[in-house]
């Protein structure tokens, strides 16, 4: 795969062919440029969810790069004919974005999880990234109308880069609906990742990691998220369903 901007459907929701490396190059080249550049990391429940709801397909459809984040969506981009080389996993981006704007100067706002959990993971990212700058940080609960403040906020910090964990598709709508507002260069929505940087929650181990087996290791830590587990087989089941998409869709 050769194209910059290769783009497939998954159940009708578009998602970025592109593996680690290319993400990146292309981040560091949208990253200066005019605007907001959106990264979204849907995984395979996000997909299901998103395939039933028009709205959203479009905004998903709408970021500059759309990380297959999860072992499912591996699986079916195989089973739709246009494989995926690996997953790109939000968390994993995230810090190769942080790398970046370390090493230019370039500072971050973390937005999102629990009160206190944003400032707990921006410390210890700080002891791996000591010359990060970080703008700021606000917890996630808030109503609808506290959303112009919070967009005022993160603008005041003076913010290069916004992290939202929110979980989906609570942050992409966020990003979505203030991009216009939003005076940051670049925003991404990472789930759950500032719940692993701060420590409250704990990622799999190497050997769940590498083969795919992440979802098990969550499931053991949090037995309360089965239900939200039980769709990957569903998922799967659709995507044979679905069979060999003719041709991968290009932006
Ligand atoms: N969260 C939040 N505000 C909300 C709902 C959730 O800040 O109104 C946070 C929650 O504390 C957690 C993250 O969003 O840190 C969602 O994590 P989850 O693992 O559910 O994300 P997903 O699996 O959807 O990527």
């Amino acid at each position: 795969m050769t194209a910059d901007n290769e783009r497939i459907e998954i159940l009708g929701v578009p998602v970025d062919l592109i593996d680690r490396e290319r993400a990146l190059e292309k981040f560091e080249k949208l990253f200066p440029e005019p605007g907001v550049t959106k990264i979204f990391t849907p995984n395979s429940e996000i997909v299901q969810n998103a395939s039933k709801d028009e709205k959203l397909k479009k905004l998903f459809g709408s970021a500059d790069i759309i990380l297959p984040d999860g072992i499912g969506l591996v699986y079916a981009s195989r089973i739709v004919g246009h494989p995926l080389r690996e997953r790109v996993t939000g968390i994993d981006f995230l810090e190769s974005c942080i790398a970046y704007l370390e090493k230019n100067g370039k500072s971050i706002y973390f937005f999102g999880s629990k009160p206190g959990v944003a400032e707990k993971a921006a410390a210890n990212i700080k002891k791996k990234y000591p010359d990060l700058v970080v703008a700021g940080c606000h917890h996630g609960y808030f109503k609808p109308e506290d959303e112009p403040e919070i967009v005022r906020q993160i603008n005041e910090s003076g913010a290069d880069f916004l992290c939202v964990a929110l979980g989906a598709p609570k942050q992409e709508q966020f990003i979505y609906s203030h991009e216009d507002e939003l005076s940051v260069s670049a925003a991404i929505g990472v789930g759950g990742s500032l719940d692993v940087w701060s420590g409250d929650l704990k990622r799999a181990p190497e050997f769940y990691q590498k083969h795919g087996l992440e979802w098990l290791y969550r499931f053991i830590q949090q037995p309360s998220r089965f239900g939200r587990m039980m769709k990957l087989p569903v998922f799967m089941l659709k995507v044979i369903a679905q069979g060999k998409t003719p041709g991968g869709k290009r932006p």
